[in-house]
């Protein structure tokens, strides 16, 4: 006998018995790590100490991310118009 008539709805409550928090979750556009140091962002560049506000992180227009420190030195470094280290992009910081 085909049971057409009886439906029943159970509720299911789900219930998080363990929340597992994922402790290194990446980007998935962004390198995690410093392209011109390879330090990660979570860190600092091997100029500072500490990491912090004193060594942001900065993006380019071309959207590749360094340290402050790290892309300014690189930027000083250049003779000519400054390249992205990652892309080869002309450098712009983006606004
Ligand atoms: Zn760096
Ligand atoms: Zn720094
Ligand atoms: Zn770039």
């Amino acid at each position: 006998m085909a049971s057409s008539a009886v439906y029943q709805v159970t509720t299911m409550k789900v219930k998080i018995l363990q929340w597992h928090a994922v402790a290194s979750w990446t980007w998935d556009a962004q390198d995690e790590t410093c392209g011109i140091c390879r330090m990660a962002f979570d860190g600092c560049c091997p100029d500072c100490k500490f990491p912090g506000d004193e060594c942001p992180i900065i993006w380019g227009a071309c959207n590749h991310a360094f340290h402050l420190h790290c892309i300014l030195k690189w930027v000083n470094s250049q003779t000519s118009t400054p390249l992205c280290p990652m892309c080869r992009r002309e450098w712009q910081f983006k606004g």
